[in-house]
């Protein structure tokens, strides 16, 4: 069994009370940890310290701290598979997967420790004849970076990486419910050489760990990734404060699929992007819109497709798709289906639990794919977060976009056509931060992510993540 301890100040510590929390295996409820369980105490201890190694972090020029960066991006590939097997445990998702995700947050270090040496300021010409305008960038100050369960390495990596190469100290908190590889990242870039108190990892629960690191001034900077609803339960803890404030919020990500499309590679696309991590990700395909004439070719190879996922516990190498992480998202998936079968949706396949005695312990749940499916469905409006993929047609692409903006959400959006002047016009309708045309995933390392709308504030990724962790300074000369 894995036992950790919260990472304060440079040492490893359990939580003052000296409570712990138990971390079950999703395939098969197996106990696989025991973390210290910290409160606002703890909290409060770590903000402190982050507090007291911020000046000199912030002075560490920015080749010793690309260096350390560079370091930690090495110490996190060699323990690349150590890692990932506790994410699979704590998570459920295939072990091959674990480890894609543990080697992108290695990408990410690697990218920002060069990064970090591109921070250039201004030299501007002014008004009057004699000054000078210099603006300079310099790190916020300590950050609270709040991560949730279903990508909590990579999810804590892009928080990170920018964070230090910016110059800001951090006090981090993973989801409750997956702390295990989440510290390990910690612990790696700890190793790597980032000076007592830059580096502080505390667990617990959002609501007494995460409230205090909101809430206590000591934090200038939130960068959070999570619920909308928490999101606005943050926006509101701030105002007294006022924080700067990264929001990575809920998504409801539409695929639209026009006629003109290579509908066999839509449906491939549609397939990853709709199923992976058991559709527990921000920027899954939550809504299909096919055009009607090809909905039958569509829609009939999305289910031939689905049918052969292989399902099972993600320590075995041949899986496909392992558990969902809890019994709370589970429910919420059947309750979503149920809602849209009652509604007039026809299911097309999954659409209940597999059978068999090794399904019988964990939160398994078969990938499904709707049809006959409207507005009026939770399903087409909240997040499910579960692996359902539910297909409605459209005569025109103006009602396509009308119907992929007609959502409180706007993270991403997919389009598969062939049409050049289809894809420039619908990818500058989309009400959304990202736009994938003819591929399943909008995000790229060097690229800006980020949602409009309830999707939520600010940019990661790119240099544009940097920026979250830097305040502009403009100083003025007389000559
Ligand atoms: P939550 O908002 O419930 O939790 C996220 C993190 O916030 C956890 O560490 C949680 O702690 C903590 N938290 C909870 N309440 C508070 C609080 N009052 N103050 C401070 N911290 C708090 O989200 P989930 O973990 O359920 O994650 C799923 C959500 O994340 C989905 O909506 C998904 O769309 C979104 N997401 C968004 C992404 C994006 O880039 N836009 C990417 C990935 C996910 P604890 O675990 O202890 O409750």
């Amino acid at each position: 069994m894995y036992r950790s301890k919260m990472l304060i100040d440079g040492e490893f510590v359990p939580s003052i009370s000296g409570k712990v929390t138990t971390i079950f295996n999703p395939a098969n409820g197996d106990l696989v940890a025991e973390v210290p369980k910290g409160n606002r105490k703890d909290a409060r201890v770590a903000l402190n310290a982050a507090k007291r190694a911020f000046p000199e972090w912030a002075k560490t020029n920015s080749q010793r701290r690309g260096e350390i960066l560079h370091e930690g991006a090495k110490i996190v590939r060699q323990r690349a598979e150590q890692i990932a097997s506790l994410l699979t445990q704590e998570q459920g998702k295939p072990l091959k997967d674990a480890k894609k995700e543990v080697l992108a947050s290695a990408e990410f270090f690697d990218y920002y420790a060069e990064e970090g040496k591109r921070n250039f300021g201004e030299w501007i010409p002014t008004q009057s004849p004699n000054t000078r305008s210099l603006v300079i960038r310099q790190p916020i100050g300590v950050a609270a970076l709040i991560t949730p369960w279903n990508y909590p390495v990579y999810l804590l990596a892009l928080k990170m990486a920018p964070a230090l190469a910016a110059g800001c100290t951090f006090v981090a908190k993973p989801a409750s419910g997956a702390p295990m590889a989440a510290t390990e990242l910690i612990k790696a870039i700890f190793d790597a050489g980032t000076p007592p108190g830059a580096v502080n990892v505390i667990l617990g629960p959002g609501s007494e760990v995460g409230a205090e690191l909101i809430e206590n001034p000591i934090s200038r900077k939130i960068s959070f990734t999570g619920e909308s609803e928490t999101g606005r339960w943050i926006l509101r803890h701030t105002a007294q404060h006022i924080k700067r404030l990264s929001l990575e919020l809920g998504g409801h990500s539409p695929f639209i699929v026009c006629q003109d499309a290579d509908f066999e590679e839509a449906a491939k696309s549609c397939l990853w992007r709709a199923f992976s991590n058991m559709g527990q990700i921000c920027v899954s395909v939550n809504r299909i819109y096919v055009d009607q004439k090809i909905f039958d070719e569509f829609s009939s190879i999305l289910v031939e497709q689905t049918q052969k996922l292989k399902i099972g516990n993600g320590m075995d190498p041949k899986v496909d798709l392992g558990p969902m992480f809890n019994e709370a998202q589970r429910q919420k998936t059947r309750e979503h289906i149920t809602d849209a079968v009652v509604k007039g949706a026809k299911v097309l396949c999954g659409g209940d639990e597999p059978k068999g005695m090794e399904y019988e312990k964990g939160f398994f749940f078969l990938p499904t794919v709707l049809s006959n499916v409207n507005h009026s469905m939770k399903i087409m409006q909240e997040e499910t977060f579960g692996p359902v993929a539910p297909i409605m047609t459209f005569k025109t692409l103006d009602e396509a976009l009308r119907l992929a903006n007609d959502s409180q959400y706007g993270l991403a959006a997919y389009l598969f056509t062939k049409d050049l002047s289809t894809a420039i016009y619908a990818s500058e309708m989309l009400e959304v931060g990202g736009v994938g045309v003819n591929v399943n995933n909008v995000m790229d390392m060097q690229a800006p992510f980020g949602g409009w709308k309830q999707s939520g504030l600010g940019r990661e990724h790119s240099r544009h993540a940097l920026d979250e962790f830097l305040e502009t300074k403009h100083i003025r000369l007389k000559l």
